[in-house]
Formats: C-alpha cells, sequence, structure tokens
C-alpha cells in the first residue's frame, strides 16, 4: 500500500519509513515570497522540485527522516551592472535531518554538516522549497555579458530613470571596477 503524501502537509515520519518520493512543477506565482524578489516578467517561470524521504538510524539506534531536496528554477533579476533583466538559475540540492523539536534543532545545529528541521506531521515542503529558492538568490546578480551598453556616471541626466529607480551604489561601483581601458 502507497501512501499518498501532501506537500502543503506532510507526514515526514510517514514519507521517510516510506523513502517515498513527490516531484512537483509550479508555476511561480504558487511562491509569492520567491516572486517578491523577481523582476517581471516572471509569471511563466516554473519551479521543478523533487523531495526523497529516508530512513537512517541515529546516535541511540532509533530510525531518524531526513528528506533529500533538489529544486530548480531560473529566475528573473535585475542585474547589477547594467539594471536590466538577467535569467538567473537557482539550484538547490541539499539533505535535512527531522529532529524532535527545536531545542535540539538549536543543540546540534553547530556540529551537523545537515540542516536540521523540526518533525511534523503536516510540514510544509512548499515553504522549504520557497525559503531554500529564496536563500539561493545571489547578493549581485550579474550577466556574463550585458546586452545594453552600462551607465556609468550619475551625472547623466537619465540615471535616476533606469529602471524606474534609484541604481544600487554597488552596480555603479562595479561596473566603474570593470570598465576597460580603451
Ligand atoms: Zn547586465
Amino acid at each position: 500500500m502507497t501512501t499518498e503524501f501532501s506537500p502543503l502537509r506532510l507526514d515526514v515520519n510517514g514519507f521517510a519509513a516510506e523513502a517515498a518520493t513527490l516531484i512537483g512543477a509550479d508555476p511561480v506565482n504558487d511562491y509569492p515570497r520567491l516572486v517578491a524578489e523577481l523582476t517581471d516578467p516572471a509569471a511563466e517561470v516554473q519551479v521543478h522540485w523533487q523531495a526523497q524521504g529516508e530512513e537512517r538510524a541515529g546516535a541511540s539506534g532509533a530510525a531518524v527522516p531526513w528528506v533529500h531536496l533538489s529544486v530548480d528554477a531560473v529566475v528573473p533579476l535585475v542585474c547589477q551592472r547594467c539594471l536590466t533583466p538577467v535569467e538567473t538559475p537557482l539550484v538547490v540540492d541539499r539533505w535535512f535531518r527531522f529532529v524532535a523539536d527545536e531545542a535540539t534543532a538549536e543543540a546540534e545545529d553547530d556540529e551537523s554538516e545537515e540542516d536540521l528541521l523540526v518533525v511534523a506531521r503536516d510540514f510544509n515542503l512548499k515553504g522549504l522549497v520557497e525559503d531554500e529558492l529564496i536563500m539561493e538568490i545571489p547578493v549581485t546578480p550579474v550577466h556574463d555579458t550585458c546586452p545594453v551598453q552600462v551607465q556609468l556616471s550619475a551625472a547623466d541626466a537619465d540615471f535616476d530613470s533606469v529602471e524606474g529607480g534609484k541604481p544600487n551604489p554597488f552596480a555603479v561601483l562595479d561596473a566603474l571596477r570593470t570598465r576597460k581601458p580603451e
């Protein structure tokens, strides 16, 4: 008998005990906190994810639930050099070990290479997918080669109107640094 597992209310122990797999391909709009970090147009972006449960013997010999999560999505961010959209791949590939409670997670976090989460019968796997994607967003996304000429001068009258917002000062600095001598 195979149990149906829900990615929104996941029975973590059961999922691990059955070594079950969940696979999803969701529109990015299912992940509003992620969408808030993106530039337009993001509506057609798909988030592909896969979770695999596994039970391993813990220190005391008791079974411990682990979940491997892999996620990928290509999302539009704002290039910090030229301030136009840059398609940026976000990739997650990580193991999580589930512990009994928050106190255990805090106590064991420093000595653990894997990430620790608190076990639940209604764990929000999609919330984890979203958290992990947001953490993968680079601080300064840039094109390998910018498609437009980089604005270099803060004295340029059009500067403040680029993309309707204020340019990131680090982007300006970066652009100055990477300017090749002619
Ligand atoms: Zn660029």
